[in-house]
Formats: structure tokens, sequence, C-alpha cells
């Protein structure tokens, strides 16, 4: 009985990706600064607030156009009011991330299924919802996966929930710099073959913290870090979801020799540590 791990598009082994909030004017700095380092990122905007110049200033919709979907970013959904579902009745959850997402692709004229839960999420509940309730609400309007807290993800793994999606840190996290450097540090030479799972090194927060907190000198450390690394594979939330998909698709047969590819992608795996590459149709057959 062998082991197979997914592998990412080229057989890495290895993901990043960045996850920021609430669209304000200070994400072009960010994403700037992003590609600089060739990562990607997904960003969570509130449909009904963009635009908005009352307060801290919010992302025009040519801003979103140009500096975050030109660039090959995703936007995803934020709640049209930035709502906790948690707390709120079904109806409203509903009512808010549909809004959300309607007005997203309207504007953008794309599929919009990604989404950041607003505020205090899926932390906290009140008159008689549960999570269950809400992820239901959610999988209702079409979002494929949510963002959501809870502690340091330091294992790198992926998500087995994904209406649970919990990154590794926030970038204010005093253990951040370390996190990274232990992540960019994994040999899969080295690892024993139960431990050969795919990593990812997911990091989320807000742009104007850097702002707010003087240190935008911290998101440069992390790309010198995290960033031009041959054996990682840099992706915005959505394509790693899909990718994941994909390769939950493969057909196997009952001994495991036989594996088919139904998917329109090209897909990397490992087993045992020896790695296979699938192409779309194809039926690959391994040695026993
Ligand atoms: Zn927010």
């Amino acid at each position: 009985m062998r082991y197979y791990f997914m592998r990412y598009p080229g057989g890495k082994a290895k993901a990043v990706t960045f996850s920021y909030d609430d669209g304000l004017k200070t994400d072009i700095r960010l994403l700037e600064r992003l590609n600089h380092y060739g990562i990607k990122a997904t960003l969570n905007i509130n449909n009904s607030f963009i635009g908005r110049t009352s307060g801290k200033p919010k992302l025009t919709q040519e801003d979103i156009q140009t500096y975050i979907l030109d660039a090959g970013h995703e936007v995803a959904v934020h709640g049209d009011n930035h709502r906790a579902p948690g707390i709120l009745r079904s109806v409203d959850i509903i009512r808010d991330v549909l809004d959300c997402r309607l007005g997203l692709e309207k504007r953008f004229g794309r599929i919009v299924k990604g989404m950041a839960y607003p505020d205090s999420g899926v932390r906290i509940f009140q008159g008689g919802m549960t999570y269950q309730q809400v992820r239901q609400c959610l999988q209702d309007v079409g979002i494929v996966y949510a963002r959501s807290l809870s502690g340091d993800n330091t294992l790198f793994r992926m998500p087995e929930d994904w209406y649970a999606w919990n990154p590794s840190a926030h970038h204010a996290n005093p253990n951040v710099v370390s996190y990274a450097e232990e992540f960019v540090a994994i040999d899969f030479s080295k690892l024993s073959s139960a431990w050969r799972y795919p990593r990812l090194f997911y990091l989320w927060g807000h742009s104007y913290e850097f702002d707010n907190n003087n240190n935008w000198e911290l998101l440069d450390t992390l790309g010198q870090i995290l960033g031009g690394k041959e054996d990682t594979w840099y992706a915005t939330n959505m394509e790693i979801y899909e990718y994941t998909k994909a390769y939950e698709s493969l057909e196997t047969s009952a001994d495991g020799t036989i594996i088919y590819n139904p998917t329109l992608r090209k897909i990397w795996f490992e087993i045992d540590g020896k790695p296979y590459e699938i192409e779309p149709g194809q039926t690959l057959k391994i040695e026993e």
C-alpha cells in the first residue's frame, strides 16, 4: 500500500499564497511589492465599498481591474457590508455574500467564487447559528472556499475543509519570519514517506497595517524569504483550490496501478517519493 501525494504544477511540493482584505488604496503598494517578488495574492473585496472615499480610501473599480486582475491576482468576496456570518441570520448571510458576489461578477465580467470571512467570521456564533449552517449558506450561493482563522497552521497543511481554510499566519504574528524560514527550509529529500504531503505557506493581513505600523520592510523581508524559489508554486487561493480539485478527480484502479486523468489539466503527483505527471485524458500505468 503506497502513499499518493499531490504535487503542484511543475511537480513542486511547496506553494505560497497571500490573502489581503478590505480593498484599501494601500493594496496598490502591497501588490507592487508582491509583483516584484513574484508572489500571487487573493484580494478580498466588499463590493459595495468599492471607490468609497470616506474613511480610509478604497480601491476604485479601475484600480481593482488594473492592479489586481490585470496583474494575475484574484478578487474574492468579503461580504457586501463586511458582516460576520456567525452572528447574522441565515437570510442575511446569504444576502451579504450573494450581493457581494453578484456585484463583483458584474463589475469585472468573471466568475467570483472565493471568499474570506469578514470580521469575527465563524469564530463567534449567536442566535442559534452554527458553522454547518454558515457553510451551507455559502455553498447555496456558490462559494467554493472561505478563509477562516483558528491559530497558526505551522504544519503548512492544505485545508481539510475548504470553508475553514486556515492560514499559516497573519503577517503581524511575532513568529511570522521564523515560520517563513522554516517553510523554505523544508527538505523533502529528508522527509519520511508519510510526511511528504504538499506544503502551503498562506499569509494573510490588511495592507493598511503596514502603513499604521510603519513596517513595510516586513513585507520585503517576507518577500525575500518566500519569493523566487524554484521549488515553489506561487498561486492565488482559487488557483490552489482548482488545481487541488483536479488532482482529487484522478481515478485509480483498486490496486492503484492504473491512473486516469479525466480533467482538462496536467496534474503532478508522487507515489512513495517517485514523481509522476499525467496529461489531460491520459491513462497511466505504473509498475506494481
Ligand atoms: Zn475585513
